[in-house]
């Protein structure tokens, strides 16, 4: 629509074209008034203020708005604006648009404290304004499109407020009204403003994607009109695509990506009757397999805004999936019109039931916001209606924030700023402590509790649901990982180079970098978390700084004795930074696996341990672990006792550890309803050696019915 191009002239021809009748010299008068009223003003980008007005009468044209709306609509701001007074207007216009402008003059005047008050103030009044009459409130949307269609001039902080309100009430509330187009071109607009790459980035996707199918859809298109021919059934199809706002709420919503929207293109069929809407989809279903759960029967249950239609989706010729739209003419005009449809100047003394549908959902709405305790609260109210997907939660300082229904405090910390998120320690929920996975309702204010020291964790993703917060935290993990492999390889790097008499500072020579290119690395570090990952070893990485290649044995000899840990040696490398696990407690005689975990070192398993299995998915990463001779340290075991339960047996039992100098340093036992007792020991012992023998013992004592470790 090229705005620019609208004259008084333009405009009168338009109301002639659905309304001959029309007195459009009204419309002049207007024009000249509000065109006198406006005269010394300028719009932002320095076309005459006029323009404006002009504008905003065009679109209500194009809604088909009768004579006094489009005159309230070249009026609307000469009362705020210029020195015009409603008695002024009165009396050249008369009580009917003196009524409208005012009405419209009266939302815009009052002045709020807080940003959400003035939100759902406005919207209350507007509200109010409308029950008596919605031409108001039409009016209202046609000065608001025009406004977002040139917001362009504005400076960026006005150009967001104003796009923000457009996309929490104006939206919303066209939805609610039915009319259809017009809340898909604020969403859009306002989306464009608000997430410009995003936007973009959609924008392009959509093209790319309907390049793609656009034949084939034209095809199935095709292949339908014939069957309907064949049929003798009226039917017209068309192309449709999904809003761009409309496919990323959809990918918020279901956290998928683009690729995965499959309904981004679909066909819609007009027909005439109800009836052959349900007999097109059945010809649909029979040449096409439907897709379980896709089907929605718009027409027996209509949203709550009156659309009626039927929706289905197919596995289309090519193994596609295509979304099919199933509507007649009248269903068609209110999908699109709403509540406009009936305000049309040709039908004007129709007002119908749908009409007064529209008026008592208002008249509820206003009633019941009587009721309620402030205005945050009326607007969470409306808005819960509207919008039951979402969750409309406060920051501390007002703001509201929009959120899919689920979401933690974490989702709405990570909202705010990403450092907001790895900070979160806690969250109070209307001045409550609640815990992180609290689930956030309606109106809640939440305020974020955060410690500069502290970091993400894993649990965190098994709650979140937005994907803004899983990828924040995934990405923290990971860069968490990779910074404690590059230090465990550097580590193994280091014992492997003074194993072999090498200066540290081959670590920073040419030659290493050389060495990570060998592996196919893009730097050093990478070859060093490769290391830490236990994909490669250090000696492999070391071997190549060797004069010549010492057989293994020689290079064990002439290993220095360092400060040692426990006992443990990993293939010829020593000072290994280990733990032993707490599955299986391996001790000194049992055959071991060393398990490189990332980012925490070598974790220590007897190599009979059940879990190894599950855990050795990447055999990369099994590291062979020996115990070294002569150690003198003790290790921990766990025994595992079943026994008959009578008095004295744990006592017994201790008592005969004792005695062959085993410490126990953990006992737990419970007794089951079949009088057996079971009793978990870990015991401090020196090896497997010693270990046998003592189990021996104890399953040679009375009552004993099982030792196992
Ligand atoms: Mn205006």
């Amino acid at each position: 629509m090229a705005e620019e191009e609208v004259t008084i002239d333009s405009l009168t021809t338009k109301v002639r074209s659905y309304s001959p009748e029309a007195d459009v010299e009204l419309l002049r008068k207007a024009y000249i008034f509000s065109r006198e009223a406006h005269c010394s003003q300028k719009r932002i980008e320095g076309t005459p203020y006029i323009n404006h007005p002009l504008s905003v009468a065009d679109i209500l044209a194009d809604m088909e708005m009768d004579v006094a709306t489009i005159a309230a609509g070249l009026l609307h701001d000469t009362i705020e604006d210029t020195g015009t007074t409603a008695k002024d207007i009165k009396e050249i216009f008369g009580e009917e648009i003196a009524f409208l402008v005012e009405s419209l003059t009266k939302l815009s005047k009052i002045e709020f404290k807080t940003k959400e008050e003035a939100q759902a103030e406005n919207f209350r009044k507007m509200l109010l304004a409308m029950s008596e009459d919605i031409r108001v409130i039409l009016i209202k949307f046609a000065d608001r499109l025009h406004n977002m269609r040139t917001l362009q001039f504005l400076p960026e902080n006005k150009r967001r407020r104003i796009a923000t309100e457009t996309l929490e009430i104006y939206a919303p509330l066209a939805n609610r009204l039915g009319i259809g187009w017009l809340k898909i071109e604020f969403e859009d607009l306002s989306f464009k403003i608000l997430m410009p790459e995003l936007y973009d980035e959609l924008v392009r996707k959509v093209a790319k994607r309907t390049e793609e199918q656009e034949g084939y859809l034209k095809e199935v298109g095709a292949t339908i009109e014939e069957k309907l021919r064949e049929e003798g059934l009226h039917g017209r199809v068309s192309g449709r695509v999904k809003h761009y706002y409309g496919i990323y709420q959809k990918m918020q919503r279901q956290r998928i990506t683009f690729d995965q929207v499959n309904d981004v293109l679909g066909l819609r069929i007009i027909t005439d009757t109800n009836a052959n809407c349900y007999t097109i989809m059945g010809i649909i279903h029979s040449l096409w397999t439907p897709i379980p759960g896709r089907f929605k029967d718009y027409i027996a249950m209509p949203k709550s805004n009156m659309y009626q239609s039927l929706h289905t989706s197919v596995i289309g010729p090519k193994g596609e999936r295509v979304e099919f739209q199933i509507r007649t003419e009248e269903m068609h005009k209110i999908a699109e019109e709403g509540i406009a449809s009936h305000w049309r100047y040709k039908e004007k003394d129709s007002v119908g039931d749908r009409d007064s549908r529209y008026i008592s959902w208002l008249r509820e709405l206003i009633q019941s916001q009587k009721e309620l305790r402030d205005a945050r609260e009326f607007l969470e109210e409306v808005k819960g209606e509207v919008i039951p997907e979402v969750v409309y939660v406060f920051t501390p300082t007002g703001e509201i924030k929009e959120l899919p229904v689920g979401s933690t405090p974490v989702d709405f910390a990570y909202s705010i700023h990403t450092q907001v998120g790895h900070k979160c320690v806690g969250a109070k929920v209307n001045g409550r402590i609640v815990p992180l996975r609290y689930q956030m309702r309606n109106g809640d204010t939440v305020e974020i509790i955060t410690s500069p020291t502290h970091g993400p964790s894993r649990d965190w993703l098994k709650f979140v649901v937005t994907q803004r917060a899983k990828n924040r935290i995934k990405q923290w993990i990971k860069s968490e990982e990779t910074k404690q492999s590059i230090e465990l390889g550097l580590k193994l790097l280091e014992v492997e180079i003074r194993r072999h008499h090498l200066k540290p500072s081959i670590l920073k020579t040419p030659e290493m970098q050389a060495v990570a290119k060998e592996f196919s690395m893009q730097s050093f570090d990478d070859l060093l978390v490769s290391v830490g990952y236990g994909k490669v070893s250090p000696h492999q990485v070391i071997n190549r700084f060797l004069p010549e290649k010492m057989p293994e044995e020689a290079v064990h000899r002439e290993a220095r004795p360092g400060k040692e840990q426990k006992g443990i040696s990993i293939k010829g490398i020593d000072h290994i930074l280990y733990h032993t696990a707490k599955c299986c407690f391996p001790i000194p005689g049992d055959a071991l696996v060393g398990f490189v975990t990332r980012g925490r070192g070598v974790t220590i398993h007897r190599r009979d341990c059940p879990n190894l299995e599950q855990l050795a998915i990447d055999d990369a990463r099994i590291v062979g672990v020996d115990w070294k001779p002569g150690n003198e340290t003790t290790s921990t075991a766990r025994l595992v006792v079943d026994a008959v339960d009578r008095p004295g047996v744990i006592a017994d039992l201790s008592a005969l550890i004792s005695s062959v100098n085993v410490n126990i340093s953990h006992i737990e036992a419970n007794t089951t309803q079949d009088k057996k007792a079971h009793i978990n020991f870990n015991l401090e012992v020196k090896d497997k050696m010693q270990l046998a023998g003592l189990m021996q013992k104890i399953a040679q004592t009375e009552g004993i019915v099982r030792v196992k470790r």
